[in-house]
């Protein structure tokens, strides 16, 4: 539209283009309006828009006047519309050749009925009624009963009238921030704001003394917007009407609030609906379907037949106030401090009202993966237990085969203690026999004594190894050193492999090899294996008789190897020698080498059985060298 934001250079100017704009409204409307009159009986209907037919506030009541009587009518209509652009000037010019293009419009074919829209629409229509549409009904719409020249109105013409109360606007912002102290007033230049200028100050009297009044009507709209971004604290902005500034720029109201609210560092307020929502708190305002419902009924009653003199309103005054809640938070306005009976609109939803199922979700994830992980948890737990048992079991199991080695070992277990109690027997018969002597020899009778000593203490300890190794210990890990704990093993069977003839060969690592593990349990590896190699030997009639045990590091880990000069494995019994009751012996319980393969793995460590190429049976263990 040729109204947005230019300084028309004369009224001249200014027409061509209304008529220009009016000519390009009209032509589809005309080809419209024939399509419609083939149906069935037309009504035409001619728009009067005060400034513009985007000019708020009035664009929004013919927007909705216009969709209203739409919907209502039972008639097809031809809407015409026209607006009066001179209206928006500081000094407007004549309007003499406006009225003359409608007159030559609407010769021989008047309109129905005849809708202004807003005070300057309604006062043009009065004023050139007669020589328009004497006979026309005539419809004053969204016009403030200030601006009615009641004179004028005869049997023809109906008045929606409304009311601004300025009082109870002001009282709005004193009731919803008691802390103002200063209110700026904005409202345009045109003759229309200038009158409502006046009238304010006037209605405004009454707040002398609590309010200090800030006229911005003789500032240019750019001035308006400098002075509302540096306002002192507790100000606020009351946006009346900006048509034209002072600077004689004219203004679309919306983009000159929307500039406004960009800008200001205090809250605005208006009382008019179309202006809320783009900025205003609020508070009581004048609602577009108060009027629009009143408009469109008396138009569709006239339409119909009625006679307009019979149709009266009462003047319309503001709704119950309603309230942007942006702008509440904005401001920091509490809820508490709106009148009774106020609506909040534009209300945001909070982060549960807005992502609710996709909270639902997270919990609803939440929840199955903490039932998860207490499942998992429980599970774990429920392991532990159970490898605590069998951990156990095998302590247990391993203990009764301990038993079962020691019984094999009996013989050369009482072999090697009879050897050294025999010694001490004879020692201690020749000490006698010495000692009868006339002049015993004192220092052989002392080299007899620790002799004595010595094999006491052999003895002693060939007991003490029975004993550790049959002690019922629980699974208990510690810190050991592996080539202690294999050499303490080998000293087990030692006097066996004596007394079977068979050499049994430690060959321990030259570096220290730290585990950890119960020592009892390794020891029974030990043993077990060498048992069996020693079994395979004994069993072997000829060939060398050899058990040969070492340790050694292995990368990350320890390893002990048991190699033996017996006959080896069956290749199909290789996959099957740690199986439980797995045995080729014709009195063996197939135990030992499962039992040897469930320790290792109770300590993370791991066990295979292979034949060597020279003949002969390897095992070998790894376990981890502790950190
Ligand atoms: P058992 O000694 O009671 O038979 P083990 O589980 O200790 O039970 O041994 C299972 C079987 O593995 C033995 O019967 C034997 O056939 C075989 N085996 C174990 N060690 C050797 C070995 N060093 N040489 C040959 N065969 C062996």
């Amino acid at each position: 539209m040729c109204g947005v934001s230019v300084r028309p250079r004369s009224a001249a100017a200014a027409l061509v283009c209304l008529c220009l704009v009016l000519a390009a409204c009209l032509a589809p409307r005309r080809a419209e309006a024939v399509g419609r009159n083939l149906r069935g009986e037309l009504k035409r209907v001619l728009v009067l828009h005060s400034f513009g037919r985007e000019f708020r506030p009035w664009s929004e009541y013919a927007r909705d006047i216009k969709a209203e009587l739409e919907r209502q009518s039972p008639w097809p209509l031809d809407i015409q519309e026209h607006a009066l652009l001179t209206a928006r000037f500081n000094n407007p010019g004549p309007e003499a050749p406006f009225v003359e293009y409608l007159q030559s419009l609407y010769q021989g074919a008047t309109p129905d009925i005849v809708l202004s829209i807003g005070a300057p629409a309604a006062r043009f229509a009065q004023r050139y009624r007669a020589t328009l549409f004497p006979d026309t009904p005539l419809i004053l719409s969204a016009v403030e009963r200030r601006l009615i020249d009641r004179a004028d109105l005869g049997e023809n013409d109906v008045v929606v009238a409304i009311h601004n109360d300025f009082v109870a606007a002001f009282e709005n912002v004193l009731q919803v921030l008691p802390d103002t102290r200063s209110v700026a007033i904005i409202i345009g230049a045109s003759p229309l704001e200038k009158f409502w200028v006046e009238e304010v100050k006037r209605e405004l009297k009454p707040f002398a003394g609590r309010l200090e009044f800030v006229w911005y009507s003789d500032l240019s709209f750019d001035d308006i917007l400098k002075r509302a971004s540096t306002l002192p604290l507790h100000t606020a902005l009351f946006w009346g009407l900006m048509s034209v500034d002072a600077a004689g720029v004219v203004h679309e109201s919306d983009l000159a609030l929307r500039s406004l609210h960009a800008v200001a560092n205090a809250p605005i307020f208006s009382y008019q609906e179309p202006f809320f929502g783009d900025g205003t708190v609020g508070g009581p305002m004048q609602l577009i379907k108060d009027t629009s419902s009143r408009t469109v009924s008396a138009a569709v009653g006239i339409l119909g037949g009625a006679k307009p003199g019979s149709i009266n309103f009462e003047t319309i005054g503001f709704a119950a106030p309603r309230y942007d809640w942006r702008e509440l938070q904005r401001w920091g306005i509490s809820e508490s401090r709106l009148p009774p009976g106020s609506e909040i609109l534009f209300r945001e939803p909070n982060i549960w009202e807005r992502y609710r199922w996709q909270i639902l979700m997270i919990a609803a994830v939440f929840l199955v993966q903490a039932g998860l992980i207490s499942g998992l948890l429980h599970e774990r737990r429920r392991r532990r237990f159970a490898e605590i048992e069998s951990r156990q079991r095998i302590a247990e199991l391993a203990h009764a085969n301990r038993y079962s080695a020691v019984g094999e070992l009996t013989t050369s277990i009482a072999h090697e203690l009879n050897q050294p109690l025999g010694s001490i027997l004879t020692n201690a018969e020749t000490a006698e026999l010495l000692l009868r002597a006339a002049s015993p020899d004192i220092k052989e009778v002392q080299q007899i004594l620790a002799d004595i000593r010595r094999d006491d203490q052999r003895a002693s300890e060939v007991i003490r190894r029975l004993r550790s190794v049959l002690k019922k210990t629980p699974f208990e890990v510690k810190d050991i050193e592996l080539n202690d704990t294999v050499r303490e093993a080998i000293g087990l069977v030692q006097a066996v492999a004596d007394g079977r003839r068979i050499t049994l060969i430690y060959m321990a690592a030259a570096t220290a090899l730290p585990v950890r593990g119960d020592p009892i349990q390794l020891q029974q590896v030990v043993l077990n294996l060498i048992i069996n190699a020693m079994d395979a030997i004994f069993d072997a009639d000829s060939g060398k008789r050899e058990v040969s045990v070492s340790t050694l590091r292995a990368g990350k880990d320890a390893e002990i190897r048991v190699v033996d000069t017996g006959p080896g494995m069956d290749v199909s019994d290789l996959a099957n020698v740690f199986n439980p009751f797995f045995t080729t012996k014709p009195q063996g319980m197939g135990m030992g080498l499962a039992i040897v393969k469930t320790i290792i793995e109770a300590h993370h460590g791991s066990i295979s059985a292979a034949n060597q190429l020279a003949g002969g049976a390897l095992f070998t263990i790894r376990l981890p060298i502790a950190r």
